[in-house]
């Protein structure tokens, strides 16, 4: 009994050493990334007074990444949160209808790869943590992308619900079979198969976005179809 108490402690020790590495790099990555992320936006501004089409695409590119780079940091920053106990959520009252757009307009400046609509989405004012429901948005949509190279649409729609608001994210994409839609909101689960080897990542999207909407009082949950495409929703208490 006692070997075995022993080793659970070593294991926890094990994790929270990993936790708090993991914690200590994001925070560190963060400030020269935000300084490179200043620097690609002061250039892009320069050259919208110049006629230079290649470095202006370039600077596109590199801003994009910039961006994509400091949403995985703000990841794991997120997940060393979680795991330490630590994850605030600050909430204040905003309007979601204006946050899709928002988070919509930029992704269309950003990925031109897919066709974006926003349909019947009400005027919805919320009191939850902005940023971090942005972040699960943006999850969800970049997941939208990521997953469904082969096809364009990606349909979002938000609409009332007796008390509560939902959020759908729908693409037309690779799909999820049952047995991976039951573990797919699992901390670092990813489904394995000769499609998804590629496409990389680290499985801690949805586990966080899942964390975050039950600590708003609400649910999330996916439809899915092999072959045929998968809708996320998630839905927020409305006051
Ligand atoms: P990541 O994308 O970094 O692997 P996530 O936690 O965001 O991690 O997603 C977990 C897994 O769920 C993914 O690896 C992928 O297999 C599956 N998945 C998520 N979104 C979609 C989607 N829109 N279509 C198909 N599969 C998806």
């Amino acid at each position: 009994m006692s070997k075995i108490a022993r080793d659970i402690t070593a294991q926890k020790q094990e994790e929270q050493r990993k936790n708090d590495f993991i914690g200590m790099v994001s925070h560190e990555l963060k400030t020269p990334l935000t300084s490179l992320t200043a620097i690609i936006q002061m250039a892009q501004r320069k050259l919208l007074q110049h006629e230079e089409p290649f470095l202006s695409e370039a600077m596109e590119k590199a801003n994009f990444q910039a961006r994509r780079m400091a949403a995985m940091i703000n990841g794991f920053l997120n997940l060393s949160r979680l795991e330490a106990g630590k994850l605030l959520i600050e909430k204040q009252t905003f309007d979601l209808d204006r946050l899709l757009r928002d988070i919509l307009e930029e992704t269309r400046l950003t990925v031109t790869s897919h066709v974006f609509s926003l349909e019947e989405c009400d005027h919805i004012t919320v009191h939850a943590d902005r940023d971090k429901i942005s972040s699960v948005i943006s999850n969800l949509i970049s997941n939208a992308v990521k997953y469904s190279s082969k096809s364009r649409l990606i349909d979002i729609r938000c609409k009332l619900q007796n008390k509560v608001v939902i959020v759908s994210v729908k693409d037309e994409g690779m799909g999820i079979q049952s047995e991976d839609l039951a573990h797919i909101f699992d901390r670092y689960y990813r489904v394995e198969t000769s499609r998804t080897r590629h496409i990389s990542g680290f499985g801690i999207g949805l586990y966080l976005s899942a964390e975050i909407i039950k600590r708003h009082g609400g649910e999330i949950w996916a439809e899915s179809e092999l072959d045929k495409g998968t809708i996320f929703y998630f839905s927020l208490p409305i006051k």
